[in-house]
């Protein structure tokens, strides 16, 4: 014998008609086989806390404005009393799981709250029970809070429906109530009712305008065209009068339609109700004209169960995408993060670890040029960069070759040299007086070489420092003293070039000039006699370029070799001494967990956990789902 799950609402009870026993049979049948499992699913991943993880779950939100009749609707779902007062007595919201139970003699009760608190309850001490736990979670004031409470109900011949309900909406803070309750509780029901995967169950009285009601003007605030918004109207019993009308005309844009209720009354039992409820959709001269089709509990259930199957299988699949997306997300974010550190030998082979990903980086932008790293940081194409300093000084350098304002070039030593014909013998020019002008003018030009240096490693330094943060990321408690050394190494390199950079200078001075083709050229034209000098000195270019390109040359190479022999070994033997020196002080640091890193590794845990945890389980119904399509 199939279950009745679709007759037991009391709608259907009369149908008598065999026909319809079958058909409903079956529906239950397959509801059983193919809609349950679903149900399952997303109460489990509800249960998992997914939504902790940015995952929405298609969710039916009761939304009202206060007094509106949504605790009662939930309670005629239910078959249960749901603790019920004036003003806002649902001040947190409540996650409702119905499940029809049929090995169920007695209704099972449970809440669950706060982090895993679970108490099991019955009916007649729920009320108390949900108040207690409200008390707990947003205070025994007037207060609210958004944590949820989780009640499980079993029961036979409830719908499978999850459900939550929300605070009331008020617009005057009532006695006790916050001042600004009414932000409070619409920030609460805009969080529930914003994600597409929600389906909105706008609850409204009979009694009032429906373009009036605040839970109205909010849903279509998420819900424009009232694609995903069903409407129950309650108090059907109290203002019968237009009702038709006013759901046939529907102002107020309800794409999912409406259903007219009317809840318990008084004293009656649940099932008083419902017998009411029908005798009143049947016989009332007003109401009785309303489509069958729009009213009554067991309509509602009918109508929420089939949405709620519809969203499911809907969503499903992106939520699979989801799962999967933010695990591998997670799971990447945890890999990148530092393991723990146990010892100081832990600690110095990290450490090292951290090095060597510094100095291959470096060497890859800086001298193999290698930017795979870093492809769109122009900033981070080291040898492109250092290439185009050098490119850019030897082009400054013959423009500013020194020449006293309007003077041509070597001028003066021409003079000179017109002071000394008599002396000397004609037509020729001493070597020596040649040398000393030469050097006065390479001298007041050594300030470019010098600035091309201080150039070079200005950029270097901050390059190397910055792939330096970037690989101790994970130990801000190094970083200084990490860019400490990088900046003293950077310092004595500084240094070093200055000393470089004077030598050559010298060098090309004093050197013996005949190693240079091209200075040995010039000198012999020179030496050719005086008329031909002048010649030579006029094209002012000339003695400037063999001196200063053979300076433009050999600083081009220091600057690489620097660069290079940074990468290859001080560095590293930098970066060693000023975290292992010191008694290894610098170590230690990186034992004492900084605490932004721990919480974020316990987090990114509990978040991989919780979502594999789900991916099971989705996987588990999408397994299901398929060997269903292919029978
Ligand atoms: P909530 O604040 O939206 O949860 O509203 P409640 O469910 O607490 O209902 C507010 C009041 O309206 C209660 O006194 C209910 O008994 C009453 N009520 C709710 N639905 C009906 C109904 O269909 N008919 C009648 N006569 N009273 C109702
Ligand atoms: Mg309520």
């Amino acid at each position: 014998m199939s279950n009745k799950k679709p007759q037991t609402m009391g709608a259907n009870k009369q149908a008598d008609d065999a026909k319809d026993a079958v058909t409903v049979s079956a529906i239950a049948a397959s509801y059983d086989d193919q809609i349950r499992p679903l149900l399952d699913a997303v109460d489990r991943l509800r249960h998992l806390k997914v939504t902790q993880e940015g995952i929405q779950l298609p969710t039916i939100v009761v939304v009202g404005d206060q007094s509106s009749g949504k605790s009662s609707v939930l309670e005629s779902l239910a078959g249960i009393s749901l603790p019920r007062g004036q003003g806002i007595c649902t001040r947190v919201p409540l996650v409702m799981r119905l499940q029809d139970d049929l090995s169920a003699d007695a209704p099972k009760l449970q809440l669950e709250y706060s982090n895993g608190v679970v108490v099991a309850t019955t009916e007649s001490k729920v009320a108390d029970a949900i108040n207690a736990a409200t008390a707990q979670i947003a205070g025994s004031g007037k207060g609210i809070s958004d944590a949820p409470i989780t009640l499980v109900v079993r029961k036979k011949g409830v719908p499978d429906l999850t459900l939550v309900d929300l605070p009331g909406i008020t617009r005057v803070p009532v006695q006790g109530q916050p001042e600004d309750i009414y932000d409070q509780v619409s920030n609460i029901i805009k969080q529930y009712i914003a994600p597409k995967e929600s389906i909105i169950l706008n609850v409204l009285s009979a009694t009032v305008d429906f373009p009036t009601c605040e839970s109205i003007r909010m849903s279509q605030q998420v819900d424009r065209t009232g694609d995903r918004t069903l409407a129950v109207v309650t108090k059907a019993d109290k203002a019968p009068e237009g009702l038709l009308e006013k759901v046939t005309m529907d102002d107020v844009n309800i794409g999912l339609g409406y259903v007219c209720v009317r809840n318990r009354v008084g004293d009656e039992t649940y099932d008083q109700a419902r017998v009411e409820e029908e005798r009143l959709f049947k016989y009332h001269p007003l109401l009785s004209k309303i489509d069958r089709s729009m009213v009554g509990i067991p309509v509602l259930a009918q109508r929420l169960m089939h949405i709620q199957a519809s969203i499911i299988a809907k969503c499903l699949p992106d939520i699979v995408k989801q799962i999967n997306d933010r695990l591998s997300r997670s799971s990447a974010e945890l890999d990148q993060m530092p393991q723990d550190l146990n010892n100081v030998a832990d600690a110095v082979r990290v450490f090292f670890r951290i090095v060597k990903q510094v100095c291959v980086s470096t060497e890859k932008v800086l001298v193999r040029g290698e930017f795979e790293e870093y492809p769109d940081d122009r900033d981070f194409h080291g040898t492109a960069r250092v290439a185009e300093m050098l490119a850019e000084y030897a082009k400054k350098l013959p423009a500013q070759c020194p020449r006293s304002d309007h003077e041509l070039f070597l001028m003066e030593e021409v003079r000179i040299l017109e002071e000394t014909k008599g002396i000397n013998l004609p037509n020729f020019l001493p070597r020596s007086a040649f040398l000393v002008m030469l050097k006065k003018k390479v001298e007041t030009i050594d300030q470019v070489p010098q600035e091309l240096a201080n150039g070079v490693w200005a950029y270097v330094e901050d390059l190397v420092i910055k792939i330096l943060m970037k690989h101790s990321d994970n130990f801000p408690q190094v970083q200084s003293s990490c860019r400490r050394a990088v900046q003293g190494l950077m310092d004595k390199a500084r240094a070093r070039s200055a000393q470089h950079v004077k030598e050559l200078i010298e060098m090309e001075l004093v050197a013996d000039y005949t190693s240079n083709p091209d200075y040995m050229k010039t000198w012999t034209e020179i030496m050719d006699g005086y008329d031909k000098f002048m010649e030579a000195v006029e094209d002012a270019s000339k003695p400037a370029r063999i001196t200063l390109q053979g300076l433009m040359d050999g600083l081009a190479l220091h600057v690489l070799l620097s660069v290079k022999r940074l990468v290859e070994k001080d560095l590293e033997e930098e970066l060693g001494n000023e975290v292992l020196g010191n008694k290894i002080a610098g170590v230690e640091r990186m034992l004492a967990p900084s605490p932004s890193t721990g919480t974020k590794r316990e987090r990114l845990k509990k978040s991989i956990v919780l979502l594999r945890q789900s991916k099971e389980v989705v996987a588990n119904i999408m397994d299901r789902i398929n060997a269903a399509g292919e029978v």
